[in-house]
């Protein structure tokens, strides 16, 4: 289907964009590589009557390296992701995990910002920065904000962003030696979205597991940390009997891919997996 008509315009400076998502009020909606925002208005799921298109503020590119945190640009690509060396260094699991988004195509067009901002809870990207406990920049009106991962993503669909403002950045810290990480994800054949998706990041000392850190997407409305199956994971208990903690306080969907105990299922045995790697296991 065509999309409903819409005008269209493409700023050069953060604080240009949030003035005519400003102005635009209600209407008006950010557009970054589209991958999920034109399925929606070919679809005429959506129907804003501006796009304010990001693709001409360079400044949200790319990498920064802070000490011991890395800035990521929001417009930065999946496939940038995958072969930036900070990332691949000091924050492997975003990489890992961003390789198994779609397919080549789409990850040269999609962003790590626009994937976070959707908030499909099916998505990979937002349970990864779960895992990461990243932190989220935002720009509006008033400024910039952060805003940590455990407060951004309110609901399906839903982030804490309000209408006049732009995900500029992602801050993730930097892993240091000792961690190890795997992202798992059970997906149907044609597609690659997550029925469900396990991100692990494992610290070891003295040959077991210090810390562990979990975050699964769709298993909840929002990217869920398996916080059960963290502490026992890290109380050195069998990491196999650690995983059978790691449904425990979610809700997952139920759909045509899967029941939800079926994702109850998926999620203790990825969350085996995924710490058996991530723990050199
Ligand atoms: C065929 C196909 C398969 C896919 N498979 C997967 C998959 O397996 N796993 C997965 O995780 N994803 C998958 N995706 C989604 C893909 O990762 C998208 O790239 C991503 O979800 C959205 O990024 P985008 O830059 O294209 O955002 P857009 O489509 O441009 O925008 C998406 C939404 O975010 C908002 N937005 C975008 N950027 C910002 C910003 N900087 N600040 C504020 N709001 C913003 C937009 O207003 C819009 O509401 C798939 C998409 C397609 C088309």
């Amino acid at each position: 289907m065509i999309p409903a008509k819409f005008e269209y315009v493409r700023p050069s400076s953060v604080s240009d964009a949030v003035s005519a998502l400003a102005a635009g009020g209600e209407d008006a909606k950010v557009i970054a590589g589209g991958q999920s925002l034109l399925p929606l208005l070919r679809l005429r799921l959506a129907y804003p009557e501006l796009l304010v298109d990001l693709g001409s503020i360079g400044g949200l590119r790319g990498v920064r390296d802070e000490g011991d945190t890395l800035l990521i640009g929001a417009l930065t690509t999946h496939d940038e992701v995958i072969r930036d060396p900070l990332i691949t260094g000091h924050c492997g699991l975003l990489a890992e995990a961003a390789g198994m988004v779609a397919d080549p195509a789409v990850r040269h067009r999609g962003t790590l910002g626009g994937s976070l901002a959707h908030a499909d809870p099916a998505a990979d990207l937002p349970a990864v920065v779960a895992a990461l406990d990243a932190t989220m920049i935002a720009h509006g009106p008033g400024g910039e904000r952060a805003i940590g991962a455990a407060d951004f993503f309110d609901d399906y669909l839903t982030t804490a962003l309000a209408a006049d403002e732009i995900l500029t950045g992602i801050r993730v810290p930097k892993l240091g030696p000792g961690w190890g990480y795997r992202y798992e994800k059970f997906h149907r054949t044609a597609q690659a979205w997550a029925i469900v998706g396990v991100a692990v990041l494992a610290r070891r000392t003295n040959g077991q597991v210090a810390e562990a850190r979990i975050g699964m997407a769709n298993m909840g409305s929002v990217p869920v940390r398996a916080r059960a199956a963290e502490a026992a994971a890290a109380s050195r208990d069998a990491l196999r009997s650690a995983a059978q903690h790691a449904d425990e306080g979610t809700n997952p969907p139920a759909d045509l891919h899967g029941a939800a105990d079926y994702r109850r299922h998926l999620a203790r045995v990825l969350t085996a997996r995924a710490l058996a790697v991530a723990s050199g296991a």
